[in-house]
Formats: C-alpha cells, sequence, structure tokens
C-alpha cells in the first residue's frame, strides 16, 4: 500500500470515529427548546454559588450537561432554529438570569450555534482560555456556567470581528414588548 494511501484511510478512519463520538455524546441528551419567558428577570446579585446537586436539579439534564460540565449542543438542532426566527429581545443566563446577549448584537454565523458579536452586558460575560490554550471559553460571569467559546478576528463583517458561539440551550429569551396597538388607527 503506498504511504500516502495509507495516510488518506487513517485520516479517513479517524474522522468517522470523531463524528461517531460527538454523536454518541448528544445522543444521550435530547435536545430541548430554549427557555423563553414574557417577564425580564430580576437581576441576581452576583456571584450566584450553587451545590452541584442544586445546579443538578434546578436545570434540566441538557441544561445542567453544557452549563455544570462545559458540554455542547448538537450543532443546527432545534434551539438554533428556534434562535434563528426570534426577534428583538434579551438573552438571560438560563441558571442564573443574569443578561448576557442582546438580539442587536446577533448575527448569522452559519455555524449552526446562537452567535453575537458583543456581550451587552460585558461585566456578565467572561472570556478564558481552555486549559489547552486552543480556544477561550465563555462563561456567565455570575454563576460561572459555561455558555461556549469566543473566537476572533475571522472575517464576519461585524463591528467587532469576535464570534461568541452560545449554546442556545443555556440561554433564556425575553422577546422585546410590542407597541400597544392603537385600536384607532389601521
Ligand atoms: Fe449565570
Amino acid at each position: 500500500m503506498k504511504p500516502s494511501f495509507r495516510v488518506l484511510l487513517v485520516l479517513l478512519a479517524s474522522g468517522l470515529l470523531a463524528s461517531l463520538l460527538i454523536h454518541a455524546q448528544t445522543a444521550k441528551s435530547p435536545q430541548q427548546p430554549m427557555e423563553t419567558s414574557t417577564q425580564t428577570p430580576a437581576q441576581p446579585e452576583k456571584p450566584v454559588k450553587k451545590s452541584d446537586d442544586a445546579w443538578r436539579k434546578q436545570l434540566t439534564p441538557e441544561q445542567y450537561r453544557i452549563a455544570r460540565k462545559g458540554g455542547t449542543e448538537r450543532p443546527n438542532g432545534q434551539v438554533y432554529q428556534q434562535f434563528k426566527k426570534q426577534g428583538a429581545g434579551t438573552y438571560f443566563c438560563a441558571g442564573c438570569d443574569a443578561e448576557l446577549f442582546s438580539s442587536k448584537v446577533k448575527f448569522d454565523s452559519h455555524c449552526g450555534w446562537p452567535s453575537f458579536y458583543d456581550p451587552s452586558h460585558a461585566q456578565n460575560v467572561k472570556a478564558l482560555p481552555d486549559p489547552d490554550g486552543s480556544r477561550t471559553e465563555v462563561k456567565c460571569a455570575v454563576c460561572d456556567a459555561h455558555l461556549g467559546h469566543v473566537f476572533l478576528g475571522e472575517g464576519f463583517n461585524t463591528p467587532t470581528d469576535k464570534r461568541y458561539c452560545i449554546n442556545g440551550t443555556v440561554l433564556k429569551f425575553v422577546p422585546a414588548p410590542t407597541p400597544e396597538k392603537d385600536p384607532q388607527k389601521k
């Protein structure tokens, strides 16, 4: 067998193995819709600290897996389809209600996960390098929930060229109030 063909076979096999592992990891926790509410939540006192057991009881299994264990939701899933259809509003942390992102800074990066180019309230979002230094993790600065990762300089036509790639499962969406319609006007 030619060495180049052998390399190709190894690459194909490892790619297949990686996709099987990702599938196995995400298949265990079925995706649920992103939380939505018509009420703007009261802002929590910082920091919010709870025991692992308390988080497990409060969150859905999928939220717990992502927020407390650094997991990742399946791309292009139900939550992402929902995110794409959402209009004006605000995104809060599903764990502690801290305000995280405004719909004004969401953009379509076509990556399969909700994308924002800037946190609306920077004090509630923190970024820190992954232990292996390959990526920058994004966490809720109030309850320390894992939210996703931030990538810089990818060439997106946004004011910051940052992509906050966020798991929608750990967000709570509150739509902006729609102005009351005047029944006199048509
Ligand atoms: Fe939080």
